[in-house]
């Protein structure tokens, strides 16, 4: 088993759902997480792929860039480039539901919508269990019961670690701040790090990755 890795996947960004030509559904995720790893990483001299929801940042150089839009395009590009990882680590914020079919036309402006949305398939755990040599660390950001809602993530997606970020009245964890953060293993407890930048905490990741690599 190769215990270093070099080919490092990063997904980043939210997600966008089209429900008619001119309006979707997103969240606030703005990709500073996950363009912070693609930076660290190639500058740890990994070979970086990046794929990236629609944010306002630029591409940390070297880096191969790959845009996407919505979960699907995310769930096609992902296809495409996990086989070939050592590590990926899954920061985007995936929409978790969809209009499915988009309206071709502008919907009019009307007294009530309804609108019916569909669940997205969820991309991470479908890769992680094809995981062969890949180390695959999702993330997850809660507002309550943070920590054990995402060791059940943890086990359900059968990751091999996952970031937990929490959103509170106290923390933000939106955009380019400090931030604190927790990283749960599987048998091991929860390690609180932060408050630390998002460049910081990348490379806490990083190390975090390769011992996780030497635990399989
Ligand atoms: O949304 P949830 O808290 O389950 O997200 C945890 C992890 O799962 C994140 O790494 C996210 O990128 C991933 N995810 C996914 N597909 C979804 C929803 C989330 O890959 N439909």
């Amino acid at each position: 088993m190769k215990k270093t890795f070099r080919r490092v996947l990063v997904t980043a960004g939210p997600t966008r759902e089209m429900l008619d030509p001119v309006r979707y559904l997103t969240n606030r995720s703005t990709g500073e997480m996950g363009y912070a790893l693609a930076r660290a990483a190639r500058q740890a001299g990994c070979e970086v792929t990046l794929i990236s929801g629609p944010v306002g940042l630029k591409p940390p150089r070297g880096v191969r860039f790959v845009p996407i839009i919505s979960a699907r395009d995310l769930q096609k590009a992902c296809a495409r480039f996990f086989e070939r990882c050592d590590v990926l680590f899954m920061t985007a914020a995936v929409c978790d539901f969809t209009p499915g079919r988009r309206q071709r036309m502008k919907i009019r402006r009307r007294e009530r919508l309804a609108l019916s949305l569909e669940k997205t398939p969820d991309i991470l755990a479908g890769l992680a269990a094809k995981k062969k040599q890949q180390t695959v660390i999702g993330f997850c950001l809660e507002t309550e019961d943070w920590l054990n809602r995402a060791r059940q993530k943890l086990k359900r997606k059968h990751l091999d670690g996952i970031v937990a970020n929490r959103l509170a009245p106290s923390h933000n964890p939106f955009g380019p701040r400090k931030i604190k953060a927790a990283l749960l293993e599987n048998g091991g407890s929860a390690k609180r790090v932060g408050p630390q930048s998002k460049a910081q905490l990348s490379r806490a990741l990083l190390r975090w990755a390769q011992s996780l690599r030497r635990l399989k």
